[in-house]
């Protein structure tokens, strides 16, 4: 029998490497919290544009499928999904064994990291990347080589020329939260023909069904095709879902089989299911949110120019704007009620960015920041 050890250990000292260097993922703050922690008595005075969510709401048919869906959330959800399967796959033209819904995009990045990541393994990013990614590689060990943007946008060339034996994943984020930019379809092609076959290159499309059609690049293609890539999708942007948490990947169906042993039994609940069936149905709800965002850039925009703000032009609906500190500038804008994200963490310490909202919340926003500028 081993003496018990007398050595005092931390949790800190007794975690995984990984997860010892790793911070905490800083969500948007929600309303109550911020009504909580600044005293206001009305959480309605509050605005939030900070976590890209649908100012629209989420479709009419969605709500109805989820109030009609409440009587019955005493029994387990469809652990296979079959279903919102079946939809998506014919909504994508794809296979339904081509479609893993999870919890949230997020879950399917998580899930990757399970099936591909290890210590002594490596992913592909860019710099100003969706950061999920890099904390996803810390938690499983794996380095991150992290490539340089070129004006805040992803250089496909230089992300091609970073990978090396041990590089498993390649993440490219199109349209890229937090810059708002996307890559050039002709760049997709070049980086598609160099790309190894040991590497799998995930296209993070969380918010592609806000580019305009000739600018969205046919990645499905690939999937088809049988190519080692993995697009990922979420009801949480333009079909306004966030709250419920779903998201899905479409990939080629041996790399679908490697993911569903890796995930919990059930991993997206009914109720998000029954929702984003309907969502899927209304494109009538993508088509006015496609316009609410069209007139929020816009509003953002002649803002922005008034005050005397560079700003990086956005094709979704949120926008980068150099406000010089942006730590003191979120905190400034929070004490008026209104919450945006910092961009420390991305290494754009000068910026905020801000989602497009409601006409009203824009002309909120731009107000305040007038004020704490
Ligand atoms: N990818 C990108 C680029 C995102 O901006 C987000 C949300 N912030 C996600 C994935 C994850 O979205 P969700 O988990 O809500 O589907």
């Amino acid at each position: 029998m081993h003496a018990p050890s007398c050595v005092m250990s931390t949790y800190e000292e007794l975690a995984n490497s990984g997860v010892a260097d790793l911070g905490t993922y800083e969500p948007g703050r929600p309303i109550e919290d911020v009504a909580r922690a600044l005293g206001f008595e009305n959480a309605d005075d509050i605005i939030k544009l900070a976590s890209n969510e649908n100012a629209l709401g989420p479709s009419p048919r969605a709500s109805a499928a989820i109030k009609a869906f409440a009587q019955e959330v005493h029994e387990y959800p469809d652990g296979g999904t079959f279903r919102l399967r079946e939809a998506l796959a014919q909504h994508l033209d794809v296979d339904p064994e081509m479609v893993l819904p999870g919890n949230g995009s997020n879950e399917l990045i998580e899930l990757l990291g399970h099936v591909f990541l290890a210590p002594g393994r490596n992913i592909v990013m860019a710099d100003h990347a969706f950061i999920v990614y890099r904390l996803i590689a810390a938690c499983f060990g794996a380095d991150v080589r992290s490539v340089p943007m070129q004006a805040f946008t992803h250089d496909l060339d230089a992300m091609g020329d970073a990978i090396d034996t041990d590089t498993r994943l390649v993440f490219v984020a199109n349209p890229n939260n937090p810059t708002g930019t996307h890559v050039q379809r002709d760049s997709i092609t070049r980086f598609m023909e160099r790309v190894p076959e040991h590497v799998v290159v995930c296209f993070d499309e969380a918010y592609i069904e806000l580019l305009a059609p000739s600018d969205q690049p046919d990645t499905l293609g690939y999937v088809r095709e049988g190519r080692k890539v993995i697009v990922l999708r979420t009801f949480s942007k333009t079909y306004g879902l966030a709250g419920l948490r779903v998201g899905y990947g479409v990939a080629p169906p041996d790399c679908i089989q490697l993911l569903n042993r890796v995930r919990q039994p059930f991993n997206v609940n009914q109720v998000a299911q029954v929702a984003a069936c309907a969502a899927l149905e209304d494109s009538g709800h993508v088509e006015r949110t496609r316009e609410m965002i069209r007139d929020g850039l816009a509003a953002l925009e002649a803002g922005f120019a008034t005050l005397g703000l560079q700003w990086i032009p956005s094709c979704v609906n949120f926008m980068l704007v150099k406000v010089g500190d942006g730590q003191r500038v979120f905190k400034g804008l929070l004490r008026e009620g209104v919450i945006v994200r910092p961009m420390r963490v991305y290494g754009l310490p000068e910026y905020i960015r801000v989602s497009v909202g409601t006409g009203p919340e824009n002309e909120k926003f731009l107000a305040t920041l007038k004020k704490v500028l």
